[in-house]
């Protein structure tokens, strides 16, 4: 079973729906090149999280009781953006961070802001706020 990256999915909804508004886009190849980097970058990023969470349950505490991923923890320190997961033990509770690869997330979000350039220069369409108030309607219908 392939795990569905929904960063991916909620980029193909709301670039499907900012298409239907502006028909042109379907011809401009700086858009479907731009558009194509971003979903593998998002594709590769995503590939990242999911091994760091594989080998976070695959990692024994020094107790010898199961860790299981409970917490992300993202900010940035001493000019040094880090990224990581919280693992706690089952057994004893003590907890352990597993640092996600840097790579992906640099490469998708350099992407994400190259499209949304794009975008906006070209045709004054932010897909990225699309995306937070699409984001926040899902959310608030599901309440
Ligand atoms: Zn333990």
């Amino acid at each position: 079973m392939a795990a569905h990256n929904p960063m991916a999915y909620l980029l193909e909804v709301v670039l499907r729906k900012v298409e239907r508004e502006r028909p042109e886009m379907a011809s401009d190849s700086k858009y479907a090149e731009l558009k194509r980097q971003l979903l593998r970058d998002a594709e590769e990023h995503f590939r990242e999280i999911q091994a760091t969470y594989a080998t976070v349950l695959k990692t024994q505490c020094h107790c010898g009781g199961q860790l299981e991923p409970v917490d992300h923890d993202f900010g940035r320190s001493g000019g040094v953006i880090y990224d990581s997961v919280i693992a706690k033990c089952r057994s004893c509770g003590s907890s352990q961070s597993f640092q996600f690869p840097k790579e992906g997330f640099i490469s998708e979000a350099r992407s994400a802001l190259a499209l949304r350039e794009y975008l906006q220069h070209t045709y004054g369409v932010d897909y990225v706020g699309m995306a937070l108030s699409d984001l926040q309607s899902r959310s608030a219908s599901r309440v």
